[in-house]
């Protein structure tokens, strides 16, 4: 069987993102996303933040296919340049399918109806702003690729680049760049950088949780600042499924 092979037996999504992770175990990031399109052909999107470093794997991928569908969480919550920067590299890369997920009314009227839930409980604002609103998109998916790398923090130094996320297989082609990597990659292509990256966010999320991070600090050390958060919450399982299939 060919590397590129689709594995149509293969039922189970732990089983099926093990031998994915052995088959392209060192493969260039190029090759993950050609798999993973080739895997689970219209099943699969892309979840981009179009912050600090997103502009490297939507370059790969839309060297790949311009119409991979990408999945963008509006919070409401997002720093102006994040939206302008996401428009720029969306005409730039001439992504066709760029899917903008937002948080649902009915969610925001009954709990954070002013706005400021994140001030007394990040996780719910989170959940309510992101996770959801993921949640509901990916329903339908077998797969979702994302940008995280070992090196952004502990709590990612042993990603896969195949994994089970429920019912889904979760992709991280960037799983073993360093940021090296990724500086090479953006002076090759020269991709343009996020706009607050030279104001010192070398990540960013909403604005009233993302902080400027000080020399040597951990590149997230400015997400959630002061607190004991260091994930939204869509990397954790997304909640699953109900009986009728039908996302929650
Ligand atoms: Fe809310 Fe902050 Fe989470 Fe954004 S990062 S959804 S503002 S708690």
């Amino acid at each position: 069987m060919g590397r590129h092979e689709a594995l149509a037996a293969v039922d189970d999504t732990g089983d099926l993102a093990s031998v994915l992770a052995a088959r392209f175990d060192g493969a260039p990031a190029e090759e993950v996303i050609t798999a993973a399109r080739e895997q689970f052909a219209d099943g699969l999107a892309l979840v981009s933040s179009f912050g600090a470093e997103s502009a490297v794997l939507l370059h790969l991928a839309a060297r790949v296919d311009p119409a991979l569908p990408v999945l963008f969480i509006d919070t409401g919550k997002l720093f102006p340049a994040t939206l302008r920067y996401r428009d720029t590299l969306v005409e730039r890369f001439g992504l066709r399918d760029v899917r903008v997920l937002k948080p649902s009314v009915e969610d925001l009227q009954a709990e954070d109806p002013t706005g400021a839930l994140w001030m007394r409980d990040t996780d719910a604002c989170c959940d309510i702003r992101k996770v959801r609103p993921l949640a509901r998109a990916v329903a339908g998916l077998d797969a979702w690729i994302s940008g995280r790398k070992r090196f952004q923090a502990s709590s990612r130094s042993n990603i896969p680049l195949f994994e089970a996320d429920g019912p889904r297989v979760k992709v991280n082609p960037l799983a073993d760049w360093d940021p090296g990597d990724l500086r090479a990659y953006m002076q090759a292509h020269d991709l343009p950088a996020h706009p607050l990256v030279a104001e010192g966010y070398p990540s960013i999320g909403c604005m009233p949780c993302t902080s400027p991070v000080a020399e040597g600090e951990d590149p997230r050390a400015g997400r959630w600042r002061g607190g004991e958060k260091t994930e939204c919450g869509i990397h954790f399982p997304l909640p699953q499924e109900n009986e009728n299939g039908a996302g929650i």
